[in-house]
């Protein structure tokens, strides 16, 4: 059986979560931000006093049963001892201290079996992320790299955040740098990927872009 998954790559707010989440529904699908399981580690690590300067002990911490992340329809979840602490992953701060851990290949490496492990055989899975279509399921039968200008992403954001313009552009373009150059997974155009630049597109126009790929591309 061919692997059933459409990877959505691209920088901070380029639309991925929007976009997964709406072909998800659409589709009948199910879908996962790979940033979730970043965002989660961050945030556990910083709730139970683990350094987050330590890969060993990131490395430790992400293989822990003390938290989990679960596929949801509107959002990717995450437990901590139990509880939904999904509320507190998305705020732009704990995505910058994501992106921190994200540079340690032991971590990355801990948490790649989990992200895997959300692709099954009987429903197909659209992945977000930074390393979808390159790491993680590099055997994926369709790639799509989405991209927007930096403004614009930081205008999306900000709005959601209810930030200034100019700190959110600051702090996106410190972590676009940061997972575009490190050593382990960057944030890279998947081969064969099909790239969708989102600055003057409504969300609608991006899915439908992507449906006529999945039309075209896979035997359903
Ligand atoms: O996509 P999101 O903003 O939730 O990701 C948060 C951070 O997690 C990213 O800035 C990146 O450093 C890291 N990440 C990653 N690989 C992925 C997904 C996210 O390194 N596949």
């Amino acid at each position: 059986m061919n692997l059933q998954v459409v990877t959505i790559d691209g920088p901070a707010a380029s639309g991925k979560s929007s976009v997964s989440r709406e072909l998800a529904r659409e589709m009948g699908w199910r879908w996962v931000s790979t940033g979730a399981f970043y965002r989660g580690l961050a945030y556990v690590a910083q709730a139970t006093g683990v350094d987050i300067g330590s890969e060993e002990a990131l490395s430790r911490l992400a293989h822990s049963s003390i938290w989990e992340v679960q596929l949801g329809e509107d959002r990717t979840k995450v437990f901590l001892n139990g509880n939904d602490v999904t509320e507190n992953i998305y705020r732009e701060e704990v995505g910058t201290a994501a992106s921190q851990l994200s540079l340690y290949p032991k971590v990355r490496a801990s948490l790649l079996a989990a992200q895997r492990a959300c692709a099954n055989a009987s429903s197909w899975l659209v992945a977000e992320g930074r390393d979808c279509g390159t790491v993680v399921f590099p055997e994926a039968p369709l790639k799509i790299y989405l991209t927007a200008r930096s403004e614009a992403r930081a205008q999306r954001r900000a709005a959601e955040e209810g930030s200034s313009l100019e700190e959110m552009q600051r702090v996106q373009a410190e972590r676009d740098k940061q997972d575009t150059t490190r050593k382990a997974a960057p944030l890279q155009i998947p081969e064969n990927a099909h790239v969708i630049d989102t600055s003057s597109m409504e969300l609608n126009e991006v899915v439908d872009a992507v449906k006529a790929l999945v039309e075209t591309s896979l035997q359903l």
